[in-house]
């Protein structure tokens, strides 16, 4: 299930929303605070983004003389 970071603009608290309908997003509220200023944080969980748009299967990032 999609669950997006948000982080509050008012107190700084940073939370984790379910979303399960694209229009859950309008509906992100600060859960300390209540407010509506909130920004969606970028969560990948056990993933790194390396700048490489490869698609699946490739050599490691690392390049380097072995051995
Ligand atoms: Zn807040």
């Amino acid at each position: 299930m999609p669950i997006y970071e948000y982080a509050c603009e008012g107190c700084g608290k940073d939370f984790e929303e379910l979303i399960v309908r694209r229009a859950d997003e309008a509906e992100v509220a600060c859960p300390a605070c209540r407010s509506r200023q909130v920004s969606r944080r970028m969560s990948r969980p056990a993933a790194t983004r390396t700048g490489a748009a490869s698609g699946a299967g490739g050599p490691p990032p690392r390049c380097g003389p072995v051995g």
